[in-house]
């Protein structure tokens, strides 16, 4: 008679946080962190961040995959996974950190601050008549949980946001376009372009040459999703033009950046390790605990992926 067990897998999230958060929700919960899963037959769900490859072929009667995150491209390249449920998590944590990173970078150019933090270096008292905020147009590319509030943020700070999406949206305070004519009219509208659309066959260099050559001169890029969304040649190539005159990026083809990569090198580039957002055990714990008693009865999980879509 096999168990009724969670494995727990990530190298970033803090597991014993996680393991009291569960068990606060499902005091039942038999929860294994790896390595010590004990009998891999026992494991019927698995709350992971990018495990190693073949990490899920050990596990006969696993049902449900939660992906510690938002973003399931990585969850969804894999070859050891039989057919189960996948979720993704979401919880208001999540989408107020995401918010908060969003309204951080766009304002850090809406306000010309990476023009001061240059005059501040050279010493110079260096005056820049600031622009209204309805003025500056930023464009959100994905209007999913995260894009979606960080839009209508942005909005309720002033700005004027134009927004992209797959299906067609209705968010007050945002101008919401879809298909191709939406992207391109998007990136030519948009003094500021943030990218949260995630990672599918369909979007990888979803931002090329062609599609940066779009953006008025001068335009900024913030890039929280996932870095193959662009194209880094590209976008290198437009920054030292200064086509695009910076770009705030937190995601990347290859993580952690390589020390030898081009982007490095420009100065007007802001880099972050891949932590504009995270999820936070105390408040997504409650929802992991109701798709785990969601499955239990033959329901489908909260926030559930669809692998056909790929988010
Ligand atoms: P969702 O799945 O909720 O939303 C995705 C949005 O993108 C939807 O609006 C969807 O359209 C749109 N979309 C997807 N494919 C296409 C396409 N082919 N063409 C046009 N629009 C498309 O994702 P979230 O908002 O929760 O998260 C977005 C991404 O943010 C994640 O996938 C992840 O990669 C990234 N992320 C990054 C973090 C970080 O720390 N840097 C932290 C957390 C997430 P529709 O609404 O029509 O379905």
């Amino acid at each position: 008679m096999s168990g009724d067990a969670l494995v727990f897998y990530s190298s970033v999230d803090n597991a014993q946080a996680w393991r009291s958060a569960l068990i606060a929700e499902l005091p039942d919960l038999d929860v294994r962190i790896e390595p010590d899963v004990g009998n891999p037959a026992d494991i019927r769900y698995a709350l992971c961040w990018t495990p190693p490859a073949g990490f899920f072929a050990r596990f006969p009667n696993l049902q449900l995959v939660v992906n510690l995150g938002a973003g399931v491209d990585s969850l969804m390249q894999r070859d050891d996974l039989v057919p189960v449920k996948f979720a993704r998590l979401n919880d208001p944590g999540m989408e107020a950190m995401m918010a908060s990173y969003v309204i951080f970078a766009v304002t850090r150019y809406a306000r010309d601050i990476p023009a001061f933090e240059r005059a501040t270096r050279r010493g110079e008292w260096h005056y820049i008549h600031p622009r209204p905020l309805f003025e500056i147009k930023v464009g959100v590319l994905g209007l999913g949980e995260l894009g979606a509030a960080a839009a209508k943020a942005l909005a309720a700070m002033g700005y004027a946001v134009w927004g992209w999406s797959r299906s067609p949206k209705e968010i007050p305070g945002v101008t919401a376009r879809t298909g191709r004519e939406g992207l391109e009219r998007v990136l030519a509208e948009s003094d500021i372009v943030v990218c949260l659309v995630p990672l599918t066959p369909q979007t990888h260099h979803l931002l090329g040459a062609a599609e940066l050559a779009l953006m008025p001169r001068g335009a900024k890029l913030v890039n929280v999703s996932r870095g193959a969304l662009v194209d880094e040649a590209a976008l290198v190539e437009a920054l030292r033009s200064g086509h695009l005159a910076e770009a705030t990026l937190d995601v990347f083809e290859t993580e952690p950046l390589p020390k030898e990569h081009p982007l490095w090198s420009l100065d007007n580039v802001l880099i972050t390790p891949h932590v504009a957002s995270i999820t936070v055990p105390e408040l997504a714990a409650r929802d992991v605990a109701e798709s785990i008693r969601r499955v239990r009865q033959g329901l489908p999980p909260l926030h559930e992926v669809d692998p056909r879509r790929g988010y």
